[in-house]
């Protein structure tokens, strides 16, 4: 049998994160917030993954859970980077020790989406990006010029150097934070809602930005996005989360033309068309998204779904294997009819 980490960077299996609310004296009528339940997942090596979902749906939770920054409830997330730090049979994060999680944030780095608020005003351009190669004794002599060339790997200048984050704009600011991220030369990027903040004509720009650093420098890209059509834009294939879970996974071509899962359905149909004449059919579910603190029992879509029956309401559905690449975890995955085309008006 092959051995499943020379394709895949990360293999996560039954990853919980969960996280207390409220509550008073002793915490007494605490609640629990299942941010991220029993998710699985592996990404392949090189691949761009986009991670797609409503807000509140979990997204940047297990985006922080890769990086360490959320405690871990259960489960596992194998980290199987190539570089010679971390052995051949990789690191499981969720129970990585101090000195594991520093070899791991050199393979793997994260970009967010404000990047005013991660930018220290004090710290000049060169400093910040500079940072993570002091503190990982990367080029300790040469930093100043490495800092330069990865200004100018991010469409800035070696004269940046010395300016302050209020100097630039938010795509340059984004920029910054780029640099920042690929110093170390990392394995795996995670853009969090990196270009949600911006306009739409700088997220093209970002957009590109990343997709040329991805070739340059070989990275795999986990895309995290509320924007199901920045999601289809840059993705080679394509999560869609639903209250802490993966709902359906694919192929972009497969998520796009023929979405079996219900919520994917209604996330592709209250996406824009950027085309004035065409108008949006009627939507096949309704209503808001749950608490993540009360999911509702069985399937956790079934409050808003128009296929919803009995089964829906007391069974979790597991993940219908609709060819090798593509699951969706419906009950009635199969036997959906095909998705209508959006039509176009005749107003
Ligand atoms: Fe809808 Fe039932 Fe499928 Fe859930 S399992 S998405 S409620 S049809």
């Amino acid at each position: 049998m092959t051995d499943p980490t020379l394709d895949h960077v990360l293999n996560i299996r039954d990853l919980s994160v969960h996280f207390p609310v409220g509550g008073g004296f002793m915490g007494r009528g605490k609640k629990i917030l299942k941010a991220v339940e029993g998710f699985d997942l592996r990404v392949r090596r090189g691949e761009t993954l986009g991670v797609v979902g409503e807000s509140g749906c979990g997204k940047s939770t297990l985006a922080r859970a890769l990086m360490g920054l959320v405690p871990i409830k259960d489960g596992h997330i194998g980290f199987h980077p190539r570089t010679s730090e971390i052995g051949p049979g990789g690191l499981d994060l969720a129970a990585a020790s101090r000195a594991e999680w520093k070899k791991a944030h050199r393979a793997m780095q994260i970009v967010f989406q404000d990047p005013f608020s991660s930018l220290s005003p004090k710290q000049t351009v060169g400093q910040t990006v500079g940072e993570p190669l002091i503190v990982h004794g990367v080029a300790p002599r040469g930093w100043r010029e490495r800092v330069g060339e990865l200004l100018d790997m991010v469409g800035l200048s070696a004269a940046d150097f010395d300016r302050y984050p209020h100097e630039f704009s938010g795509g340059q600011r984004q920029r910054i934070m780029i640099a920042r991220a690929i110093a170390l030369e990392p394995e795996v990027l995670i853009a969090d809602e990196a270009v949600s903040a911006l306009d739409v004509s700088i997220q093209l720009q970002v957009i590109r930005l990343l997709e040329d650093l991805k070739a340059k420098l070989g990275l795999t890209l986990i895309f995290i996005s509320h924007d199901l059509s920045v999601v289809r834009a840059l993705s080679d294939r394509v999560v869609i989360m639903y209250l802490g879970r993966p709902v359906e996974v694919g192929e972009g071509h497969q998520i796009f033309s023929d979405p079996r899962h219900p919520y994917t359905r209604m996330l592709i149909r209250s996406t824009p068309v950027p085309d004035p004449d065409f108008r949006l059919e009627q939507m096949e579910s309704f209503g808001e998204l749950p608490s993540p603190i009360a999911p509702p029992p069985g399937c956790p879509f079934h409050t808003r779904c128009a296929h919803a029956t009995d089964i829906c309401k007391t069974t979790l559905p597991g993940p219908v294997r609709l060819s090798d690449t593509h699951h969706a975890a419906c009950h009635f995955a199969t036997e959906l009819p095909a998705m209508p085309p959006l039509r176009r008006s005749v107003a």
